[in-house]
C-alpha cells in the first residue's frame, strides 16, 4: 500500500476548540499508527475573518496538544491562482454561471413561495436552493447587473454537471475510529456510499472578489497534496457528495473518507469557535494540560 497521507485543515477564523483537538489528534495518531504522513493545511480563503494572529494562535494550540507536522504548511490564501485555474476549467466545461441575486433576494423569494404553500428545496445545511436570477429579476435587471459588473457568485450548474458524469457517483467511507498501532489493512476497508450532490442545488464555487469557495479549494488541495485519507467531522459528511462531483469533473483522484463523531457541549449542541468554555486556549490558560484535553475527548494517552 502507498504511504497514507492524512491532513488536518482548520480555518483560522477563531480559536480552536475541543472538537478541533479531537479531529487533529485522530488524524495525527492515524498517521503515526499507519506509518503515514500528517499535514496541516491552513484554510484561510476568507481573508477578512482569518488573521495572521489567529493562525499563530492556532499553530501554538496544536503544538501544545503535542502535534508536529510537515513544513512548509500550505496556506490557501497563497494559492488563489490554482483555484482560479480549476474554476476556469469548470467554466470551459459549461457547468458554471454567474448568479447575481443577493442573500436577501433569495430569502425573500423563497419565503414568498413557502408562504404561498409551495415547498422549496433546502440543502443539507438548511440553505434554500438557488432559484436562478430569472425567476426573480426581469430580463432588463439581469442585463443591468451584468453590465454594471455587480457583485455575483459563480455557481455550479448542478443539472449540467451531473449530465457530464459517466461513472457511478459514490465515495469510499471507512469507519473513523482510532486504529490499533500498527494499523492493519482492515482499517482501510471502505464502504461504498452513494453521493447525492443534487441535494445541494447550485453550490457556490467562487465570488466576484474571492476566486474560490471551501468546496473548490478543498478538492484542489487534497489532490495537490496527495491526501489519501480525509478524516473530518460528521458535519461535513454531506459535503463529500459535492467534493466527489468536483473531483470527477476536474479529473482528480478520490481519497478515502472518514467522518468522525462530533464533540458536543453539555446541551448536546455542536461546539462553536465563539464558545470560550471549550476553547483550547482558554482551557490552557485555566491550567488544564494536553492530557486533560485528551481525556475529556476520549483520546487515549500516547503509547
Ligand atoms: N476548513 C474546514 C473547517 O475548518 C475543514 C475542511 C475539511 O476538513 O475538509 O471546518
Amino acid at each position: 500500500m502507498t504511504v497514507p497521507v492524512f491532513r488536518f485543515a482548520p480555518s483560522p477564523n477563531g480559536h480552536l476548540h475541543l472538537g478541533h483537538a479531537y479531529s487533529a489528534l485522530l488524524n495525527y495518531r492515524s498517521a503515526l499508527a499507519t506509518g503515514g504522513r500528517f499535514l496541516l493545511r491552513v484554510e484561510d480563503i476568507d481573508t477578512v475573518r482569518c488573521t495572521p494572529e489567529l493562525e499563530r494562535d492556532m499553530l501554538e494550540d496544536l503544538a501544545w496538544l503535542g502535534l508536529t507536522w510537515e513544513t512548509p504548511v500550505l496556506r490557501q490564501s497563497e494559492n488563489f491562482a490554482d483555484y482560479e485555474d480549476a474554476l476556469q476549467k469548470l467554466e470551459q466545461m459549461g457547468v458554471t454561471y454567474r448568479a447575481y441575486l443577493t442573500r436577501g433576494e433569495i430569502k425573500r423569494f423563497v419565503a414568498e413561495k413557502e408562504a404561498a404553500g409551495a415547498s422549496w428545496p433546502h440543502d443539507p445545511d438548511g440553505a434554500p436552493h438557488y432559484p436562478g436570477d430569472r425567476a426573480v429579476l426581469s430580463d432588463e435587471e439581469c442585463r443591468r447587473r451584468a453590465d454594471a459588473d455587480a457583485p455575483f457568485a459563480v455557481r455550479l450548474d448542478m443539472r449540467r454537471a451531473l449530465e457530464l458524469v459517466r461513472e457511478p457517483l459514490t465515495w469510499r467511507e471507512c469507519s473513523a475510529e482510532l486504529p490499533a498501532s500498527p494499523a492493519g489493512p482492515e482499517w482501510f476497508e471502505p464502504d461504498e456510499i452513494t453521493a447525492a450532490p443534487d441535494a445541494w442545488g447550485d453550490v457556490i464555487l467562487a465570488r466576484k472578489d474571492t476566486p474560490t469557495s471551501y468546496h473548490l479549494s478543498v478538492v484542489v488541495d487534497d489532490a495537490r497534496q496527495g491526501v489519501t485519507d480525509v478524516m473530518r467531522g460528521r458535519d461535513l459528511y454531506h459535503a463529500t457528495s459535492v467534493h466527489r462531483l468536483l473531483q470527477i469533473l476536474l479529473g482528480l483522484p478520490q481519497p478515502r473518507y472518514r467522518h468522525h463523531r462530533l464533540i458536543l457541549d453539555h446541551d448536546g449542541r455542536k461546539l462553536a469557535k465563539s464558545d470560550r468554555s471549550t476553547s483550547l486556549r482558554e482551557l490552557r490558560m485555566a491550567g488544564h494540560t494536553a492530557e486533560d484535553v485528551r481525556e475529556r475527548i476520549g483520546i487515549p494517552d500516547d503509547v
